[in-house]
């Protein structure tokens, strides 16, 4: 049974067809890397897998169970997916902590002090327990994002997609959030990543997809896909980025 299933995924925005016929399936424990030049859809296809778009055909299968398309069906997809964004999104009102405790106390309905004590944990886990009682605009953008990686574990998704985590970063403070995720790869947490951090892509990827113009042109072992490059379009787009 896998993680994921994709089958024929469609998804237009008026008559623009973004999503051309995805098929995709993803293991339990996998980390697929999703590459591809801006507009090829990228972002299109995560917010499709977890439900921040409705697709327009085709279906999506998460933990061997295709989605229902009613609410409770969305919430739960919602719980299995975890999301992670470029931008950190976190509640600027809020502690650090408070941010992370936010989903299972309302969403799960988690005492206070059980919640707490889990974002202690899960901070500590990214390496920032510290700034347990600080607000977000005390950190820097890697500290925030690792607040929002903490937050995304904290309602113990089964997938957790990250569109670009680190493309808003400072060159600087890219290294700490790419650590972060090695670290759940390496326990063999199930990720989809976009990324054009092409050296976590080549280390840690089990697979990496080349979305290219709403379509998979071509997928395979790291290794293939950069050192053996067969589709045009991505030996161009490889070449833009290396
Ligand atoms: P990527 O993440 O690969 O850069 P996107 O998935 O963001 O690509 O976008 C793919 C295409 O879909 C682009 O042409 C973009 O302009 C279009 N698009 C994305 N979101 C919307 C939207 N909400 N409404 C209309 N067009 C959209
Ligand atoms: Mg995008």
């Amino acid at each position: 049974m896998s993680m994921i299933e994709i089958k024929n995924l469609h998804k237009y925005f008026g008559d623009l067809e973004v999503l051309k016929g995805i098929n995709l399936t993803v293991e339990e424990s996998d980390v697929v890397c999703l590459i591809g030049a801006s507009g090829s859809g990228k972002s299109t296809l995560l917010r499709c897998i977890n439900y921040l778009e409705k697709k327009t055909e085709g279906e999506i299968w998460i933990d061997g169970k295709p989605v229902e398309e009613t609410e409770d069906g969305i919430n739960k997809v919602r719980q299995d997916v975890g999301m992670v964004f470029q931008r950190f999104n976190l509640f600027p009102h809020m502690t650090v902590a408070e941010n992370v405790m936010e989903g299972p106390v309302t969403v799960k309905k988690m005492g206070k002090e059980e919640a707490r004590k889990l974002a202690v944990e899960l901070l500590e886990k990214v390496g920032i327990a510290d700034k347990a009682d600080v607000y977000p605009e005390m950190l820097s953008g890697g500290q925030q994002q690792r607040v929002a990686i903490a937050r995304s574990l904290a309602m113990e998704p089964k997938v957790i997609l990250f569109d670009e985590p680190t493309s808003a970063l400072d060159p600087e403070l890219v290294g700490e959030v790419l650590k972060v995720m090695k670290d759940l790869a390496q326990e063999g947490r199930t990720m989809i990543v976009v990324t054009h951090e092409m050296g976590f892509a080549k280390e840690v990827a089990d697979r990496v997809i080349f979305l290219h113009d709403g379509m998979i042109a071509e997928e395979g072992a790291p290794k293939e896909i950069f050192e053996n490059p067969k589709h045009e379009r991505l030996q161009a787009f490889l070449g833009e980025i290396l």
